[in-house]
């Protein structure tokens, strides 16, 4: 299998592979970009066809996570790691312990988190391994939830906070009475919910199961809507908070909404859609500066901090996409290219 010629390797700093046969861990980790400080990014583990889709995902989630810290004024870079096999099948407590060996053996250039497959638990497993586990323990929280390492909250404070700003700055108002449609309303989508809710806005809510839309609706007297509804709506924004990809062939000529800002990871299925956006004068705030409050969350678990300095710490999202929007208006460009180029710009350049 070949690394150095791989099209998503990007000049990756380092690129580990690990098997441990006594429990079956098959994991790699990826190093995309340390300039800035030592990579953090979460642990997925999938069922994987082969292992060339497995590095094609690892090499594609650790370079977004260099962007991601970066454009949230982070002093980490980026990286990811993958485990090859079924969580609900294949997972077993040596595993995890095997995977902490592997975490500890980069020796802190790579710390990991959650991603889809791994929860708090199994990190807390590795987190005997390794002192580079992160997610286990979060300190600090703003909106009296428990404070357990999920770092859901602080992600929808964050998507809360950049969708004002881009109300504000696309609509130039508040969120009273702005009309909001929400793809998801599971961990994040939920509290969004909520967060819009409490500031005046009228929601619109789908979800694949009916639990999360009945109790969008009883708590804050959303309107239930069918998923494939959600993108033809007569609304002000959209909030793509379920998978990726919502932002599509189908959908993008279906959009009346004058925003999308969204928790979701990779919601345009291309690249070029961000321009395809900026023509018709939809405004788009980049996925990964948007939903960036669960990886400075997850930074704050690490230092000596407070619930303050979280707060503020997320609110930056909001004039971090001021910023961007800006310079994209300025230059004519579409804002997912604009924010790719100023973390590129911080990230180059060593700290
Ligand atoms: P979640 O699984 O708790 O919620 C996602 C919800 O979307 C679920 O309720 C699911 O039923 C629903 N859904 C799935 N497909 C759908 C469809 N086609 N139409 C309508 N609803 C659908 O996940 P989450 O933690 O709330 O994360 C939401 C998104 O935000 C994900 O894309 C995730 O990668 C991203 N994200 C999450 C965090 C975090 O801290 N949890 C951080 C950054 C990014």
């Amino acid at each position: 299998m070949s690394v150095f010629e791989h099209p998503e390797f990007d000049s990756h700093e380092h690129v580990a592979f690990y098997h441990d046969k006594p429990s079956g861990l098959k994991a790699i980790i990826a190093v995309h970009n340390t300039n800035l400080g030592p990579a953090l990014g979460g642990c997925r583990m999938w069922p994987y066809i082969d292992s060339q889709e497995a590095l094609t995902d690892v090499l594609r989630l650790s370079k977004g996570m260099t962007y991601k810290s970066a454009m949230a004024n982070l002093k980490l870079g980026g990286g990811k790691s993958v485990i090859i096999g079924d969580p609900r099948k294949q997972k077993s407590e040596d595993m995890m312990l095997a995977m902490g060996r592997f975490v500890d053996s980069l020796g802190g250039k790579y710390f990991t988190a959650e991603d889809s497959g791994i929860a708090v638990g199994d990190l807390k497993t590795m987190a005997t391994q390794s002192k580079y586990i992160t997610g286990v323990s979060a300190q600090y929280h703003y909106n009296n939830e428990t404070p357990d390492g999920n770092p859901a909250p602080s992600t929808a404070y964050g998507v809360f906070t950049g969708l004002k700003a881009s109300v504000e700055y696309a609509l130039k108002t508040d969120l009273k009475g702005v009309r909001v449609a929400i793809q998801g309303v599971g961990h994040v989508g939920y509290r969004l919910a909520k967060h819009l809710h409490e500031h005046g806005a009228e929601l619109f809510v789908t979800d694949i199961f009916p639990e999360g839309v009945e109790r969008a609706v009883q708590e804050f007297g959303a309107q239930a809507v069918a998923p494939e509804k959600l993108y033809s709506l007569d609304v002000d924004v959209i909030a793509p908070c379920a998978l990726g990809a919502s932002i599509n062939d189908e959908t993008l000529p279906e959009i009346k909404a004058k925003v999308i800002a969204g928790a979701a990871n990779n919601q345009l299925a291309k690249e070029t859609m961000g321009e395809v956006l900026r023509q018709r004068g939809i405004l788009y705030a980049p996925d990964y500066v948007i939903n960036a409050g669960g990886v400075i969350d997850i930074y704050h678990q690490r230092m000596t901090s407070s619930s303050e300095a979280l707060r503020t710490h997320i609110e930056q999202i909001g004039d971090t996409l001021k910023e961007i929007y800006q310079r994209a208006e300025s230059d004519e460009k579409a804002t997912n290219i604009v924010a790719n180029v100023i973390a590129e710009e911080r990230f180059n350049h060593k700290a």
